[in-house]
């Protein structure tokens, strides 16, 4: 598998802006943001989206969604409300095939998305 843009800020062979990280996973900002907070929240070991997830990473899903809501606080978007989307697949819009969590916020979502 070729390697992503997003194994490349792992291992920091290009910049981003960082904003947590621990054993499992590395959080960053978007480099186009889609509202006033948008971070990605990304799992250091390679997967290519939800599309390829199987049983072994129940415990790694899991921990992404909490890090993006401990995230939210941090923001200080928690308590007015935000959005975790995952794009799987060319129909879900995913472009960087690593699976990442979109975390939005700071604005009025809206529905659908679109
Ligand atoms: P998706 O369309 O769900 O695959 O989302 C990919 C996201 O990665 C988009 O929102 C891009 O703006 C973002 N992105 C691409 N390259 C970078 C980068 N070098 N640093 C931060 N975000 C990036």
């Amino acid at each position: 598998m070729a390697e992503t843009i997003f194994s490349k800020i792992i291992r920091r062979g290009i910049p981003a802006d960082i904003v947590y990280e621990d054993t499992r996973c590395l959080a960053f900002r978007d480099i186009n943001p889609q509202a006033p907070t948008h971070i990605l929240i990304i799992p250091k070991e390679e997967l290519e989206g939800l599309q390829a997830a199987a049983p072994q990473h129940e415990q790694l899903l899991g921990h992404l969604l909490l890090v993006a809501a401990r995230l939210a606080e941090q923001e200080g978007i928690a308590a007015a409300g935000y959005r975790c989307a995952i794009n799987a697949g060319p129909e879900g819009g995913q472009t960087v095939c690593h699976l990442h969590v979109h975390l939005l916020g700071g604005r009025q979502m809206e529905w659908p998305p679109g």
